[in-house]
């Protein structure tokens, strides 16, 4: 069975105090989750260690880096590591986010890169991919994804790509308000699936989480997560509310 995910991206917001206080309001809200379920704080590097502490002793609940750099290390003033994340006890970590892409001209090769990297220092990518409004009017999406699949994952392995993560992320619905409808966002996870099928046969696409991002809230996330090929969420805005993200965690299937 494949894992149901609740991600928190937060993006660069709060300040440490705040974040310590989301957390605790999170972790008073009682969160419970199944076998098969996660939650997983995408929080600032700086962070990092204290939100993870914060989660000691519980279960289900990670955190993950907002990105890594694709080099292993050296001269690159500012940037961070895979190696660093994993020497921290890091298990996972967001990588070709739009935002990245979009303001850090991240493209699929670069990310390609970046997801290799994360590997090698025993990271799991949470790897982000959706069409911006133009490709989504022009109904040429199922395209665009297909290549940033094949020009940034398709080079892995089988069995690097079991269990792996995708959050499908249309751009035009992130931080707008504006949801896909629950009919684009499952006709999108199972197009994703279908291709990762034809690569990778249809055992391991199986066994692949595909997370929905785009406006998430407490208010629709039962409707989203309730598609057969969606398996949970990478909330941005809502997942700063601590009662709005503990909602989004129960709507799991
Ligand atoms: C995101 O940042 O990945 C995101 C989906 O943001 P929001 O939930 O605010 O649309």
């Amino acid at each position: 069975m494949r894992k149901q995910i609740a991600a928190a991206n937060w993006k660069m917001n709060l300040t440490l105090q705040q974040a310590e206080q989301l957390t605790d309001e999170l972790l008073a809200a009682g969160i419970s989750l199944k076998e098969d379920q996660l939650a997983i704080f995408g929080v600032p590097f700086p962070y990092i260690t204290k939100i993870r502490e914060k989660l000691e002793g519980t279960s289900r609940l990670y955190v993950a880096a907002q990105n890594c750099s694709a080099n292993k290390n050296g001269a690159y003033t500012g940037e961070v590591s895979a190696e660093m994340l994993n020497s921290i006890g890091l298990k996972y970590v967001i990588i070709g986010h739009s935002e990245r892409r979009e303001y850090n001209h991240e493209d699929n090769a670069l990310l390609a890169k970046k997801v290799d990297i994360a590997f090698e220092n025993g990271l799991q990518p949470i790897f982000c991919c959706g069409e911006p409004l133009q490709i989504r009017e022009t109904e040429t999406q199922n395209t665009y994804v297909e290549t940033q699949l094949n020009e940034s994952l398709f080079h892995l392995s089988a069995e690097q790509m079991k269990n792996f993560i995708i959050a499908y992320e249309p751009i035009w619905a992130i931080g707008t308000g504006r949801t896909a409808s629950n009919e684009q966002a499952q006709e999108m996870h199972a197009h994703i699936r279908q291709v990762l099928a034809s690569k990778y046969g249809a055992e391991i696409a199986d066994t692949v989480s595909i997370l929905y991002g785009g406006s998430v809230k407490a208010a629709n996330a039962k409707d989203i997560f309730g598609q057969p090929d969606v398996d949970g969420g990478l909330v941005g805005g809502a997942s700063l509310i601590a009662t709005e993200f503990a909602a989004i965690i129960a709507s799991l299937k």
